[in-house]
């Protein structure tokens, strides 16, 4: 097994698409077999990886996310660049009624040889998801994608999520009205580190424009500038692909701004993050997998909820039976 594993190693890193979608199958997978070969695998990877631009994506449903990635990547893919985009979105199943998810999305890009298109994996917590899909880009990047795009959905807590794993997070607004009125969830605004406003072309282009002004002046008062970056906040038309040259040039001078050091500082600092979430996930699942839990926890959660046991107490019982040997 592996020798297996080294040589789908090697597959991946030579750029085989093939190896690269079973690799990622087998990073996704909750199998107990399958981990330990994808944690054989990333360990192998993991030398090549670190290379990409790592850029996250939120907005509301309809606000163009994917029509702005398939516009965006089309252009990347236009210079050269090698573009990977994956999506967490934990609400849904892979198989239909995936917000994210289906197949009709960025048609062009996904037949595109320069870039790979995955959908969200599904199940598990958000967690689980956002941990299986931070692997498969540090396996898109051992692949040689030098542009790995992460997208999500603004709706829930899966930004702050995203936020984590990429260099940059940007957010895509439609032109009229504030975060409320958008469905823009409080805090979201706060993680971007660059505000687009999409959909500013025909009818809707003057109030787009009012729509950054309001933007630029709410993120002036509300949000410092971080490491020198103040969030910029800029015009786009994912329909009619204006804007992305733009976009670029701004990534690169954040990118710039930020400088290798501290670029690195924040990724050493993300990984360290994904470490102890890693060690949490494990520890509250080993906790309601152990056998002495199971007997207990129905009845302890009772008696907390009928406030005939203090929470307190009861977690100090549980945790002593866990414990204990
Ligand atoms: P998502 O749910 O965020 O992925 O949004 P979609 O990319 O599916 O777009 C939602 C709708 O907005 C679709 O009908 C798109 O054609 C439309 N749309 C997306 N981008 C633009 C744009 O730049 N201008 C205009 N006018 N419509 C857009």
């Amino acid at each position: 097994m592996k020798t297996d594993i080294a040589h789908l190693a090697e597959r991946v890193r030579s750029g085989e698409r093939r190896a690269l979608a079973r690799a990622i199958t087998l990073v996704e997978s909750t199998r107990a077999d399958h981990q330990n070969d994808a944690r054989d695998l990333l360990e192998r990877l993991l030398p090549f990886t670190g290379q990409a631009v790592r850029l996250g994506i939120t907005g509301v449903p309809g606000a163009g996310k994917s029509t702005f990635i398939e516009a965006f990547g089309l252009y990347l893919v236009g210079l050269g660049h090698k573009v990977a985009v994956l999506a967490v979105d934990p609400s849904s199943p892979r198989s239909g009624g995936s917000i994210l998810g289906d197949k009709t999305r960025m048609e062009d890009l996904s037949r595109h040889p320069q870039s790979f298109i995955r959908p969200s994996p599904s199940g598990g917590s958000l967690g689980g998801v956002a941990r299986r899909t931070r692997e498969a880009m540090l396996v898109s990047e051992a692949a040689g994608f030098d542009v790995v795009i992460v997208e999500t959905v603004g709706v829930g807590q899966s930004e702050t999520a995203v936020s984590r794993m990429v260099d940059m997070f940007l957010l895509l607004l439609v032109p009229g009205g504030g975060d409320e009125l958008q469905g823009i969830k409080k805090g979201v605004v706060e993680l971007a580190e660059a505000l687009l406003v999409n959909k500013a072309d025909g009818d809707l282009a003057s109030a787009a424009e009012r729509t950054r002004r309001d933007y630029a002046n709410a993120l002036h008062l509300l949000v410092p500038a971080h490491d020198g970056w103040a969030p910029p906040v800029l015009k786009v038309s994912a329909l009619e692909g204006s804007g992305m040259d733009q976009i670029w040039s701004m990534i690169g001078q954040f990118r710039q701004t930020l400088g290798p050091d501290n670029l690195a500082r924040k990724r050493a600092l993300q990984a360290k993050d994904w470490m102890w979430q890693a060690i949490e996930d494990g520890l509250k699942e080993r906790f309601h997998a152990h056998p002495a839990i199971a007997g207990h926890l129905k009845a302890l959660e009772d008696k907390v909820l009928a406030g005939q046991a203090s929470p307190t107490a009861a977690a100090q019982e549980l945790l002593h039976l866990f414990s204990a040997r």
